[in-house]
């Protein structure tokens, strides 16, 4: 008896993402083309990388400093059981392969803040937020503005949330969203930083799986929308009100002293690496571009030295300000806590000419920020391109070139 004769079946991808080629403008290549950053992977990281994954993105670097505990596995689609003590951004990505075993996902083990390189944000289309806290938002927003990508911010609570989208040089940004009660808790946050911050205590907000995937949804549709160049929310957001059903859009206004509207006037290939390359041969290479009185602007507070005042003892530090605690302050001599030393910007005089980027606070693949006056200038640090994106490093566009 002949057997029946084998069925074709048609390419994977091709089947599986044919109800998404029922929207008349959908484009699929667009999002396997897709370079995609998120930086949290909680409970609205989550979501968003699933919705990623399932949606056939093609490349997605996701970042998060901590492991998977207990508490996440309720809110998080992404985590099982035996994941706990595992990093959040590792055992995200296996699960993201597990959907979609196409997708190119780089997880990064490490703090958002001050770990992922500006070369990281300029190799993105658009930029995912799954974060906590404000502190991490106003860095990123930063980050995006700076390069002129696409910052899709997420912010749950309850039942309810919000989903925004910013995007330079025009309109409001993240932080021109920021009112006093914001401003007071991160400058609480920051002015501790030295004083025992390791006693304030966490503060959890209330999060459901359900808020995260309601807001975790849109801020993947408004990508989907970005990537297409169709309108978003850009400069505006949208408030989910799950309690009484009254969601709105609002809109933002552009602060006229808002601190976070610094932009590129151009970023230029460097063929160094942070931990390579000197603040002296930066600073020549920053008054190259933008002449004698240039400076290089650093990421974060750097505090330089230590100083300690009733004896008189000196340390040099020079670690990022977020990065220390009060036990890094107090001096070997004598015990007492001792006074920072704290630069923002280096300009050859401070005697750190012979230091190395990274110990200026300079995460690799970084954009060295080389500023004279108004005008801002960028210089991507090339020889850390692969140990920041690995396997995202470079792939072959349809017409055969490198991206
Ligand atoms: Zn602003
Ligand atoms: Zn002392």
């Amino acid at each position: 008896v002949p057997e029946a004769p084998l069925r074709v079946v048609p390419a994977e991808d091709e089947d599986r993402f044919a109800r998404f080629r029922l929207i008349g403008w959908w484009d699929q290549a667009r999002l396997e083309g897709a370079k995609v950053l998120v930086v949290g992977a909680g409970a609205l990281g989550n979501e968003i990388l699933k919705d990623l994954a399932l949606l056939g993105v093609g490349r997605v670097f996701v970042a998060d400093l901590d492991r998977v505990e207990r508490s996440n596995l309720a809110r998080s689609v992404l985590f099982r059981e035996g994941d706990e003590g595992r990093p959040k951004a590792e055992a995200a990505a296996a699960r993201m392969r597990e959907i979609h075993p196409a997708v190119r996902v780089r997880p990064f083990v490490g703090n958002a803040l001050t770990g992922i390189g500006l070369g990281v944000y300029e190799w993105a289309d658009v930029v995912l937020a799954g974060l906590d806290n404000r502190e991490a938002r106003l860095a990123a927003n930063r980050a995006c503005w700076l390069l002129g990508r696409t910052y899709v911010d997420g912010a749950i609570e309850a039942l309810a949330g919000v989903a925004r989208v910013f995007r330079g040089p025009e309109g409001a940004c993240y932080e021109c969203t920021m009112g006093e009660a914001d401003w007071r808790q991160v400058e609480q946050r920051r002015s501790c930083a030295l004083l025992g911050r390791d006693a304030i205590p966490e503060r959890h907000v209330p999060t459901t799986p359900t808020s995260a995937s309601v807001v975790a949804g849109i801020q993947c549709q408004e990508a989907v929308k970005h990537l297409h160049g169709l309108e978003t929310l850009r400069g505006s957001g949208f408030v989910f009100d799950g309690v009484a059903h009254e969601s709105y859009r609002v809109a933002y206004t552009r602060s006229p002293s808002c601190g976070a509207h610094d932009v590129f006037e151009r970023v230029e290939p460097f063929d160094g690496g942070a931990a390579t390359t000197t603040v002296d041969r930066a600073l020549a290479e920053a008054r190259r571009l933008l002449g004698p009185g240039a400076v290089v602007e650093l990421p974060g507070d750097l505090v330089t030295s230590f100083r300690c005042a009733p004896c008189g003892t000196e340390r040099r530090a020079m670690r990022r300000l977020e990065a220390l605690r009060e036990r890094d302050s107090l001096c070997a001599k004598c015990g007492a806590p001792m006074a920072p030393e704290i630069a923002t910007s280096l300009d050859g005089s401070e005697g750190l000419g012979g230091a190395t980027l990274a110990e200026a606070g300079l995460p690799p693949f970084d954009v060295v920020r080389c500023r004279s006056g108004e005008r801002l200038a960028g210089l991507r640090l090339e020889a850390d391109r692969g140990e920041a994106l690995g396997a995202l490093a470079e792939s072959r566009a349809p017409d055969g070139r490198r991206t």
